[in-house]
């Protein structure tokens, strides 16, 4: 969808702010530009709605190269969020939201209709803020606002540059969450430019590691943090980054363990203790030891949530293992997931060069006495 070939951007005075940049962005995919401050993430963006043309190299835009578009009409296709959010002071919420739409030709009610659909969408009620100025909203909410605003003209590409970087911690998670959400929905290409890890961690579908002007490493977060490329890479993820994969290695089928499953809780079995699932195969509690009674199953995740999630859950009470389920069978019981085994996930090199786990039958996880 976007292609960087040989990308290379020399300001007048000199300075290289890129340096000969090839990658490529899918359709549907959200990449993170992260790295310090100074290191050619905005220029980068910069170049694909053509703010700035580049030295040498092209761009291409759906096989097309953008320096034959006119830039105009290219940024009709480019939705485009900063962190100043840049709405127009004088103008309500509506209005700023409606404004591309309408300059596109969409009459005035279609625009404003269409406006307070994505209000809607982004999480502010057109209804409670359609008519207020921008100076009555929160930080967080503005945001909000310029994101409406980007995807106002239904832009296959969507380019931000640091979106959240000036709201508060908390809020800033709040409007990533929604993000995502959001992108699930409507599955633009997007670009986006972050100098926060987490950020970039958390949203990317995939990450490329700015150095000086070049992209040291362009891949998932989970090969990032598990297998940095250079030295420059392993020290910008740093020495946490086994804590950072949490967020971003999921629950797998191959890492959980198989202890006895008991259609009814008085059933006999032979190993330290097993879980108790009902007539649909969903878990309905667990047996600390033959012949004792039932207890009622911990808290349980789905496969597919986080390792960060599960920790979480894992953390909130004393049974010292935790129930998987399947969200693609009715949330069936799948087996369960132990300290051990996410320690393993966490130590694994790479994602991939990890040791499967052992599907030993007699390998039955110890509960905590
Ligand atoms: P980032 O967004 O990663 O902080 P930028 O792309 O804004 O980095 O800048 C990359 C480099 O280019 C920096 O050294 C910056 O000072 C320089 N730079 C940016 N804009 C200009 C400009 N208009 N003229 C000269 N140098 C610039
Ligand atoms: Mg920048």
């Amino acid at each position: 969808m976007i292609r960087f070939e040989h990308v290379t951007k020399r300001y007048a005075d000199g300075t290289t702010a890129v340096e000969d940049l090839s990658f490529e962005v899918a359709e549907g995919e959200l990449v993170t530009l992260v790295g310090p401050s100074g290191c050619g993430k905005t220029t980068t963006m910069k170049m694909v709605n053509r703010l700035i043309e580049p030295t040498e190299g092209r761009i291409l835009l759906d096989g097309t190269d953008i320096a034959t578009v006119d830039p105009v009409g290219l940024r009709r296709r480019i939705g485009y969020v900063i962190q100043q959010v840049g709405l127009f002071p004088h103008r309500t919420v509506l209005d700023n939201t409606a404004t591309v739409p309408h300059l596109l030709g969409a009459p005035r009610a279609r625009a404003r209709a269409r406006a307070a659909e994505l209000l809607d969408l982004v999480g502010l009620d057109p209804k409670t803020y359609g008519d207020r100025y921008p100076e009555q909203l929160s930080g967080g909410q503005r945001q909000r606002v310029g994101v409406a605003r980007a995807l106002a003209a239904d832009p296959p590409v969507l380019l931000m540059d640091e979106p959240f970087g000036a709201v508060d911690p908390v809020v800033r998670e709040h409007l990533q969450s929604e993000f995502l959400r959001l992108q699930s929905q409507v599955r633009k290409t997007v670009l986006l430019v972050t100098h926060d890890l987490e950020e970039a961690v958390r949203l990317g579908d995939r990450i490329a590691v700015y150095g000086h002007g070049t992209i040291e490493q362009f891949d998932t977060p989970a090969t990032v943090l598990g297998a940095p490329a250079t030295p420059y890479v392993a020290d910008f993820v740093g020495a946490d980054r086994g804590l950072k994969r949490l967020s971003v290695t999921p629950v797998e089928e191959s890492r959980l363990e198989h202890p006895p499953v008991l259609g009814r809780p008085g059933d006999g079995f032979d190993a330290p203790w097993a879980v108790v699932v009902d007539a649909d195969g969903r878990l309905d509690g667990w047996v600390p030891s033959p012949g004792s009674p039932a207890r009622p199953a911990p808290r349980a995740v789905p496969l597919g949530a986080s390792l960060r999630e599960a920790l979480a859950a894992l953390l909130q009470d004393d049974t010292g293992w935790l129930p998987v389920t399947d969200p693609a069978h009715g949330d069936r019981y799948a087996g369960v997931l132990t300290p051990a085994a996410i320690h393993r996930a966490l130590r694994g090199a790479t994602p991939e060069a990890e040791p499967p786990a052992k599907p030993e039958a007699d390998r039955t996880p110890t509960p905590t006495p």
